[in-house]
């Protein structure tokens, strides 16, 4: 059997690698000229399983009103004329409720746990190195910082999840390199969460999935997937029509754009981020793995000799141009906490878009089209993630039964809203 998938980013790459160790023959689109060039290039690195939920949670939508069009705020609202917008966004604010808020922070912890055990099993299989650190603090600069994280914290001890809550002088004790001067109320730190480059293992798995028969296609833009009775009959490309027996779609954040005309509706949205990465010149004054901001969600990630800095939610715009403004954010947090670490003058600035649904968690395998599939919609935690939704996306084209309960992690839920 011939699977098509649409998409190399991070989650295309371990589809196509999870496909071919089931014995399909794949073939990858890209319209790109390589792996992970959009969101999977240049993001946070982390694999958290406790850190992984929703961007829909309580006190959310008021933190946004509240900063409606402030260029330097963490999360910033463009309101539009496009439909599309306010139908994400009346989504959105119902599952900023606290009791949706757990059940889809469970639904997507429950996915990252079995997606981090799939990365160690091809870590150890592959001997992968990806410049992973070990351990992750957040930080509260205030005490109402600390009191928005509660949800969550609470969330993580129902679950069992192994995390500390700390005084300043304890933080500092573990990151001996956070400056005095900026001020902090404590910290929450979570010893088995982990950092890594998203981009390396993306690359290290496509040569294994080449290696092992998957054929790559990059410079292939699709326009169309055609339809006829209720199959994709071929999809229409740059390079001309190409047939399958099944179509996996991993497009990222325009992958709605290919749905149209499927007659499968996803409420799939752009939230655009931005990081930058600098050398370390000073590694005295470097954090040892990574911390994250909790007052800017800025995360601040070691990887190797660099540190990547990133941050910003902005909805909104579908245009991916960098923004003076976000960049500062991201130099002004970086510069508070670690400012002798690197040149910052120097460091490599990105942006990319999360492909965001509005509850949170994405969705995972069939659709109402028979031999269509998807894997997509993971959000700002599509790196935890890709491993796992990978091997469950292939499990389901092989017909064969996910190793984790699906429930609200497919596309189920957009369809019959009663079920959600
Ligand atoms: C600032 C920032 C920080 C983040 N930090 C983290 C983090 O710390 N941890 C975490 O887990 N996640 C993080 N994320 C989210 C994570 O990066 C994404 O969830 C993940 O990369 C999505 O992967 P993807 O493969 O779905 O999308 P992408 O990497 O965008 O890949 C989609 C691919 O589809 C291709 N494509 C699209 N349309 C077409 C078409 N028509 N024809 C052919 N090819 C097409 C694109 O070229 C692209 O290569 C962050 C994101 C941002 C922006």
């Amino acid at each position: 059997m011939h699977v098509l998938v649409i998409g190399a980013g991070i989650i295309g790459v371990t589809t196509a690698y999870e496909l071919c160790q089931r014995g399909f023959k794949v073939t990858v689109l890209d319209r790109r000229p390589g792996v992970a060039q959009e969101a999977s290039y240049g993001n946070a690195g982390v694999i958290s399983t406790a850190y992984a939920g929703p961007w829909a949670q309580p006190g959310m939508p008021g933190r946004i009103l509240g900063q409606v069009l402030r260029s330097a705020s963490p999360v910033i609202f463009r309101p539009t004329f496009d439909p599309a917008q306010w139908r994400w966004l009346a989504r959105w604010l119902g599952e900023c409720r606290l009791q949706r808020f757990r059940i889809n922070k469970q639904r997507m912890q429950r996915l990252a746990e079995y997606s981090r055990s799939v990365l160690h099993e091809l870590r150890r299989r592959h001997s992968i190195d990806y410049e992973q650190t070990q351990g992750w603090l957040q930080l509260f600069r205030t005490e109402s910082d600390l009191a928005r994280a509660r949800p969550s914290i609470e969330v993580l001890s129902q679950a069992g999840m192994p995390h500390r809550l700390l005084d300043a002088a304890k933080c500092r004790a573990l990151e001996p390199a956070l400056v005095d001067g900026t001020p902090l109320a404590g910290g929450l730190h979570l010893p088995e969460e982990e950092t890594g480059n998203c981009a390396y293992f993306a690359h290290r798995i496509k040569d294994l999935a080449a290696a092992g028969g998957v054929d790559f296609r990059f410079g292939t833009r699709v326009t169309r997937l055609a339809i006829e009775g209720g199959r994709v009959a071929s999809v229409a490309t740059s390079a001309g029509a190409i047939a399958a027996d099944a179509l996996v779609l991993a497009a990222g954040a325009d992958s709605g754009q290919l749905l149209r005309g499927t007659g499968v509706r996803l409420p799939l949205y752009p939230v655009k981020g931005y990081s930058l990465t600098a050398r370390v010149t000073r590694h005295e004054f470097a954090p040892l793995t990574s911390v994250m901001d909790e007052a800017y969600k800025v995360a601040i990630t070691r990887m190797g000799n660099r540190l990547r800095i990133a941050g910003t939610a902005e909805l909104g715009t579908r245009r991916l141009a960098l923004r003076d403004s976000a960049l500062g954010t991201l130099l002004r947090v970086v510069r508070d906490w670690f400012p002798g670490a690197a040149d910052y003058r120097q460091a490599r600035p990105w942006v990319g878009a999360r492909p965001m649904l509005p509850d949170g968690p994405p969705a995972l395998g069939s659709t109402p089209v028979a031999n269509l599939f998807v894997n997509l919609g993971h959000g700002s935690t599509g790196w935890a993630m890709a491993c796992g939704s990978a091997r469950v996306v292939a499990d389901i084209v092989a017909g064969a039964k996910p190793q984790i309960d699906l429930d609200g992690l497919t596309i189920e839920r957009f369809v019959r809203r009663g079920k959600a």
